[in-house]
């Protein structure tokens, strides 16, 4: 079986839905993910930011502003009344679903809840639309077998348990629809796999069922050099390992959720990136065993803080870096970066909800120095040290860039270094025209 993500762009609008349900229209035995419609997600969370505040007039402006967007679509993407009504009337639904948290507390537990109406709008309207359409396919709840444990993480036994039994009941259906991003917790009430969840969830149940591949379907025709937001002329990668797509992704390169890479590494099922768009474009295909390139991608991570803590009497005394990691891991707190020196240690992290107090308690071992609206910059590829000149030819590219760290030799493909955000796109661009335009490999 085959395992196909839709993301927002490629459901976000009627148009797309009926160029999705065209692509996905064949015999051939499908689970087919699907995100909430492009905006809507977004708009749901502002939605949640009135709703906390206690705006309901500001609420419920922007609640009517998203329903009769969903109207309008509806309205373009079924031929029949009929289908029409019943496209009506499950957005009415949810819409009053929606409403309802305007009398009620408003907590991180309703917030989850009324994210999760997008997925289950979009999913429902693609079903209905296959109905219309006489196809022979079913709708799925992720909220039947998608869970999360107590440490946030999926419970791959209870997934793939509950879906194998989901599966069982719809056996005869080619085409088979779920909800990405969208989950149940350990306490069984509904959760998400944070923003851009989608492909982790494609992810988890294609290891799930031990798919033949993993399709994520999105805007663009596969993973770019660089950031195409960022810098012009990137071009997308034929192959990338599973190694190299995760460091991708886990700094930064938001065409792929951060995670999503792990279930089908460990699982070992290829994963194919396509664009919806252009469905005959190569795109990039993830496996065990890509093709071996000195330099193949770049990608940022922005939002990063870096901490020094120096102390010429300790550091070098063992224990010390113990002392000084255990106090990241009471808070939580995960470390990207990590450089060292006779007197000092700098790391880098993502989340700053505990800085205080992980400042505080490390001034226990020495003097601390903060520094924040940092951009950690990856540089991917086969980075063994038998490659000469590589890292010449990165620091040559940014030579004209302050750098405030630098990681090399963590893993073979991936050298990192930290700037500060305002010189994230003159890095960026440096290193473009550095490694992909000027020197030829
Ligand atoms: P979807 O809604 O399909 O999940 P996303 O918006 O999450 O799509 O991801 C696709 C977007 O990721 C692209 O439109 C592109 O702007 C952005 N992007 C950032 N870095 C890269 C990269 N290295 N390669 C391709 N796309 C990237
Ligand atoms: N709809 C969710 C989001 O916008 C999940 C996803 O699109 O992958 O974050
Ligand atoms: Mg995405």
């Amino acid at each position: 079986m085959l395992v196909l993500k839709f993301g927002g762009t490629s459901v976000g609008s009627a148009t797309r839905i009926k160029e999705v349900a065209d692509l996905i229209n064949d015999s051939t035995k499908k689970l087919v993910v699907l995100s909430a419609m492009s905006g809507t997600t977004n708009a749901l969370i502002e939605i949640a930011d009135y709703l906390y505040k206690k705006n309901h007039d500001g609420a419920n402006e922007k609640i009517a502003q998203l329903e009769n967007k969903y109207y309008f679509e509806i309205d373009e993407l079924f031929l029949k009344d009929e289908c029409k009504q019943k496209g009506n009337d499950l957005v009415k639904f949810h819409f009053e679903y929606i409403r309802s948290f305007t009398r009620d507390m408003f907590t991180q537990y309703e917030e989850k809840e009324v994210l999760a109406q997008g997925e289950l709008i979009s999913t429902a309207l693609l079903q209905y639309f296959l109905e219309e359409k006489g196809a022979n396919s079913a709708l799925i709840s992720a909220l039947n077998f998608m869970r999360i444990d107590k440490a946030g993480e999926p419970d791959e036994f209870y997934i793939r348990e509950n879906l194998k039994r989901e599966l069982k009941e719809v056996k005869n259906i080619d085409i088979l629809i779920t909800q990405g991003f969208i989950c149940r917790n350990a306490y069984g009430m509904i959760d998400n796999l944070q923003r851009g969840g989608s492909d982790y969830t494609a992810s988890i149940i294609g290891a799930a069922i031990n798919a033949k591949e993993i399709q994520i379907w999105t805007d663009i025709d596969g993973v770019h050099t660089n950031d195409p937001r960022v810098v012009e002329n990137t071009h997308a990668i034929a192959e990338l390992s599973f190694d190299e797509a995760a460091e991708l992704a886990y700094f930064g390169a938001k065409i792929l959720h951060p995670t999503c890479v792990m279930p089908a590494k460990i699982a070992n099922i290829p994963v194919r990136i396509k664009n919806t768009l252009d469905p005959e474009a190569g795109g990039t295909l993830i496996t065990s065993g890509s093709q071996k390139q000195r330099i193949k991608a770049i990608a940022a991570k922005d939002g990063i803080t870096a901490i020094k803590i120096k102390s010429g009497r300790m550091l070098m005394a063992h224990g010390f870096l113990r002392k000084v990691f255990e106090i990241f891991e009471t808070y939580r707190t995960s470390i990207d970066m990590i450089t060292t020196s006779e007197v000092g240690v700098s790391v880098t992290i993502d989340d700053s909800k505990f800085l205080t107090e992980i400042v505080d308690d490390l001034k226990k071992y020495g003097t601390v120095d903060v520094d924040e609206d940092q951009v950690i910059i990856c540089i991917v590829g086969d980075l063994i040290a038998e490659n000469k000149g590589i890292a010449a030819s990165v620091f040559n590219a940014v030579e004209q860039i302050p750098l405030r760290m630098i990681s090399y030799g963590g893993s073979n493909h991936n050298i990192s270094i930290l700037v500060k955000a305002e010189h994230k796109k003159e890095a960026l661009v440096s290193l473009s025209k550095g490694l992909f335009e000027s020197v030829r490999f």
